[in-house]
């Protein structure tokens, strides 16, 4: 077993870490060299949830598995960085998929007449409702994307049709693909989102990312295959199977569903002593959703090319225990789905599409992905144009995120109850007066930060917030308070 001693010890290579490590080594007001930065990562590979799959296409696509999307795009610091250091060219790698979705029923047999029933306008005067009334009392109670709906449609019913009255459920669930989890586990209170701008869609992979920040980093900063098992906050070392690293700075950057697990999980984390309860508490009230991914490879394109993402409403109209786990494939249609049609955004002929799926669907397609096809055959078959008939995949991949024991799911997601501010107040150590405000173990990572949670750009924005914090601390100030 061997001991090592660091100046910083980051825990994980996705890209708050490698972010974490790359400033430190490369901002002008750092100091550190070369052996002062250790990146710590249980896997085998660097990127975590930015994870870029090159060579399984039949098509010669690359897939980002993970992170896909340059969300808010007027405010996203890894767009406009990477524009400007011309790593990311805006016409050829960008493609805003922001075309009108259409989307299908298998009430009509075909496209649902969303736009002339007015049901896009309906689905916004829902969200702008459920702000104004948690906006009119913070205190309202809780309660879940379905309920909410339900007292919209109490309230304002008199002014909608019955299409509307019929559809507006299934409506709402079209959030599930943002949020990762079926909508009764879907809190009402955050249901409402609000994006600083248009998302841009990464056609290249944003392994390009992983790829600019290892540029500024040594391949011996990072350690693969090490799994930390505990961290030791007195003595300032973790434990790793295959030895003990002492560090003065130690950044956390493992995926909130890590830090859940109890401490004695195969893949939990032991802290001595214990975190404080504040930060347990916090944790416990911020929940991971599953957000998956479907690929589908044909041999030719049997739907509308010019349609970029279909939406394939739920047909269960009850909506009835649509968060329990699956235990087999679940009735057609169950859950919402979006499909994504890979040739219109990049422009050809080759026929793919990628199906967006949520929690527990995501879970149980990624536990038995053999079944995936004969899951979503059906309701594809409502996108086959006349013309034409649906044919078989010549290639099917799903994303794994659920089955990764260093994932466990795909990102922070707010339930019914939980408290998604108090997570950030209490790992980002921002506020004066929190448990960890001048603490030397940080925190990072897309859970701990509010621009850009859940986002690539969020996680790279609270690595550099962590590198920066310890840049000022080791080297502008000597002062570290004690835990
Ligand atoms: C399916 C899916 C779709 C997404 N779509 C988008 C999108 O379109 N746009 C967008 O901006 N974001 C998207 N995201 C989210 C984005 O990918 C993540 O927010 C971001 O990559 C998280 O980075 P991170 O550094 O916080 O965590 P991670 O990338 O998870 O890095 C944490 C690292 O810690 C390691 N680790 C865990 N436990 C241990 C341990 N005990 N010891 C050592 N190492 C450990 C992990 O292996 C991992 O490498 C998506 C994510 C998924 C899964």
């Amino acid at each position: 077993m061997s001991v090592k001693e660091v100046k910083v010890c980051i825990i994980g290579a996705g890209i708050s870490g490698l972010k974490t490590a790359h400033t430190l080594l490369n901002d002008p007001r750092s100091k550190f060299t070369k052996d002062d930065v250790l990146i710590v990562e249980g896997q085998d590979y660097i990127g975590g949830r930015v994870l870029t799959d090159k060579t399984s296409s039949k098509l010669g696509y690359s897939y980002d598995l993970g992170g896909a999307w340059f969300h808010d795009a007027l405010t996203n610091v890894v767009l406009k960085e990477s524009i400007e250091d011309k790593s990311f060219d805006l016409n050829k790698d960008g493609y805003f998929d922001d075309l009108e979705h259409v989307y299908y029923h298998n009430d009509h047999k075909g496209e649902l007449p969303y736009n002339k029933w007015r049901l896009n306008k309906v689905g916004e005067e829902l969200f702008k409702f459920i702000e104004i009334y948690y906006y009119e009392s913070l205190d309202r109670k809780d309660m879940n994307l379905l309920e909410i709906t339900d007292i919209y449609i109490e309230r304002y019913g008199d002014r909608l049709t019955p299409e509307q009255i019929k559809y507006l459920h299934q409506v709402a669930r079209y959030s599930e693909l943002w949020f990762g989890v079926a909508s009764d586990k879907i809190s009402a209170k955050y249901s409402a989102m609000s994006h600083e701008g248009r998302n841009l869609y990464n056609l290249k992979g944003f392994s390009f990312l992983v790829d600019k920040l290892l540029k500024g980093i040594f391949r011996e900063n990072i350690l693969l295959n090490h799994k930390v098992s505990k961290i030791n906050r007195a003595d300032k070392y973790i434990e790793t199977q295959h030895g003990t690293i002492k560090f003065d700075y130690l950044v956390v950057t493992v995926p909130l569903s890590i830090l859940k697990l109890p401490q004695d999980h195969e893949y939990g984390i032991t802290w001595e002593p214990k975190l404080p309860a504040s930060m347990t508490e916090a944790i416990d009230k911020m929940s991971f959703g599953a957000l998956g991914k479907v690929i589908f490879e044909f041999d030719n394109i049997w739907w509308d090319n010019e349609i970029e993402r279909f939406v394939l409403l739920s047909e269960d109209l009850d909506n009835k225990d649509i968060g329990e786990p699956l235990k087999s494939l679940p009735k057609k249609s169950k859950y919402p789905i979006l499909a994504i049609n890979y040739a219109a955004m990049h422009k050809n002929e080759k026929a793919s599409l990628v199906l967006l799926t949520q929690s527990p669907l995501t879970d149980y397609v990624e536990a038995h992905p053999e079944e995936a096809w004969e899951y979503f055959k059906p309701m594809l078959e409502q996108i086959v144009t006349k013309d034409k008939k649906i044919s078989e995949p010549i290639n099917v991949m799903t994303t794994k995120w659920t089955q990764n024991p260093y994932a466990r799911g795909s990102y922070s997601a707010v339930l019914p109850n939980d408290d998604p501010e108090s997570i950030i107040v209490q790992l980002s150590g921002e506020l004066e007066g929190v448990a960890l405000s001048h603490s030397p173990i940080r925190f990072a990572g897309e859970h701990t930060i509010s621009e850009g949670d859940g986002c690539i750009h969020g996680a790279y924005m609270s690595g550099q917030r962590e590198a920066e914090w310890i840049i000022n601390n080791f080297f502008f100030s000597k002062k570290l308070a004690k835990l």
